[in-house]
């Protein structure tokens, strides 16, 4: 079984040696060209004393050129570390400093943020813009190397930073391919692929969802189609230019297909929607279930940590009937193993809640720097997930939501993705975060923060009385804040913390 981007890289430059590897706009790169390409990437990188286990970093959008440099260093054992490119300077630095980055590599614009960001550091990275380092990589002689084992480091990716500081998941060439070649697992015909597929490579680079899907098409020997960024438009016209899948967070499938293009768009070549990294409301999975019916919707559910997917909802669980199956995240992949524990880590039964963790290939080598952190998260090798949950009798999984962003009511738990997905559907509410504030009867109570739908008024009662007939009373919010815009991190997941932290100053 090949496991390395070695080996892949090798395989499928004989293997399929005319299929395009990488394609960005009109730029594209077959798998025979790129071997010899990353070659010389390679003898670039040596050339500047860089070797095995050292860190390189790029700061930039999603390129063509990120993944050639990702996968060619990854080749030879050098740490790429992508960084997201909506930090702020003091954030980016600190991703640096903590990794020892030797070369930041920048895309295009990213001159003057990599300036301010490396000016505090006191070793400073080399930096390279795009420029310069393709014309230094046309240059370059094919080097020889030792190539990187399975269980070398290949991608130090950083968590979102949803629950509090980011932290650096150091993953191994074993983590990104385990779980991610195609395979015939009996239930699984998603994880096969045709060489003639293309996946579209839309989401953030820094995240998993992002470099992730570039490594899935490495493993399957197909086309990556790599767009900057995110756009509705962008993936309207990946559709039109024959993706076969793609991975998209809700907040971003909800733009697609809500968009006025979305009923003229011919979809019919996409096979697969992976979609999550976040809740998604019960009527927003409907609503795109109809507006692209002939495509399967995978939910996806895993993080960082465990190098993406350990669950998934396959697409035979959305059918529009029925819907409890389609409250789950789905069922543990072939290879990975859940459990869901309690306080004192004794695993519980089929449909009790507690926390969900999860033994599998793809769990990371380690958090870099954070020693307890990895030991407590990590514990006998399964990776405790932070996520409440239950598991049904059929293996289903549904996930409650983050232990962290539990409200405590009145003595009852209320997960705030279950209230949110209530109030979602109603009719002027445009996005939903539900937290808990203090409250001096009930230590906490339930508030719904709410962007009204565009053209829409929300009324208070109203949402109150929707909630009502959909939840039971404790769970229902006791207020109502109407805000402009949802505080969101680059991951598109809402950042509850922002709406909590006025609430609770001087608390806690
Ligand atoms: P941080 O760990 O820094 O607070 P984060 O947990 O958001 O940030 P990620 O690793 O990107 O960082 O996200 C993993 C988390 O995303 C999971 O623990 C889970 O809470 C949530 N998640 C992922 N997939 C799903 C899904 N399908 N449904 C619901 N939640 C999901
Ligand atoms: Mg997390």
């Amino acid at each position: 079984q090949k496991l390395t981007f070695d080996e892949f890289i090798t395989h499928w430059a004989s293997e399929r040696p005319d299929t395009v590897v990488l394609e960005e706009g009109d730029d594209a790169i077959t798998y025979s060209e790129f071997e010899r390409r990353s070659r010389k990437i390679v003898g670039m990188l040596k050339g500047r004393g860089v070797e095995k286990g050292d860190r390189i970093a790029w700061l930039g959008k999603n390129a063509r050129h990120y993944f050639e440099l990702f996968y060619s260093a990854a080749r030879m054992g050098v740490v790429m570390v992508p960084i997201g490119w909506r930090l702020a300077a003091p954030e980016v630095a600190y991703i640096l400093q903590d990794t020892g980055a030797k070369i930041l590599f920048l895309g295009e614009g990213f001159e003057d943020m990599a300036a301010r960001a490396v000016s505090e550091l006191t070793e400073k990275p080399e930096l390279i813009g795009q420029v310069d380092a393709i014309a230094a990589i046309d240059k370059a002689e094919e080097a020889q190397f030792d190539p990187a084992g399975p269980d070398d480091a290949v991608l130090q990716l950083y968590t979102s930073g949803t629950t509090g500081n980011p932290k650096g998941a150091v993953l191994t060439n074993r983590n990104l391919f385990s779980l991610r070649i195609p395979s015939q697992e009996e239930g699984q015909p998603w994880s096969l692929f045709d060489e003639d597929e293309a996946i579209l490579v839309c989401m953030p680079c820094a995240h998993i969802g992002g470099t992730g899907l570039g490594v899935m098409a490495m493993g399957a020997g197909i086309r990556s189609i790599v767009q900057a960024e995110f756009t509705p438009d962008g993936v309207l016209d990946g559709f039109e230019q024959g993706i076969t899948r793609l991975f998209i967070v809700p907040a971003a499938l909800q733009m697609v297909v809500q968009h006025p293009r979305a009923k003229t768009t011919d979809m019919s070549a996409v096979k697969y929607v992976l979609y999550g990294a976040a809740p998604i409301p019960l009527d927003l999975l409907r609503e795109a279930v109809r507006t692209i019916p002939e495509a399967g919707f995978l939910q996806c559910y895993g993080m960082t940590e465990t190098t993406g997917t350990i669950a998934a909802l396959p697409p035979e669980d959305h059918s529009l009937e029925g819907n409890e199956r389609m409250k789950s995240c789905g069922k543990a992949v072939a290879g990975v193993e859940l459990k869901v524990i309690g306080e004192d880590g004794e695993e519980l039964p089929r449909g009790e809640v507690g926390e969900l963790i999860c033994k599998s290939p793809s769990n990371m080598a380690c958090y870099w720097n954070l020693p307890d952190a990895t030991e407590s998260s990590l514990k006998d090798g399964w990776m405790h997930t932070g996520d409440a949950a239950y598991v049904d009798e059929d293996g289903y999984v549904f996930i409650q939501d983050r232990i962290k962003d539990m409200i405590i009511s009145g003595g009852e738990n209320v997960y705030p993705a279950q209230v949110e997905s209530a109030i979602y559907g109603h009719p002027s509410v445009g996005e939903v975060a539900v937290i808990g504030v203090p409250d001096d009867t009930w230590g906490e109570a339930v508030k719904a923060c709410v962007v009204p739908k565009p053209g829409t008024q929300v009324d208070e009662a109203d949402i109150i009385a929707w909630t009502s007939e959909r939840l039971a009373k404790f769970k229902v919010p006791k207020s109502i804040d109407v805000i402009e815009v949802m505080p969101r991190n680059a991951s598109g997941k809402i950042l509850r913390k922002d709406l909590r932290a006025p609430y609770w100053e001087g608390r806690d």
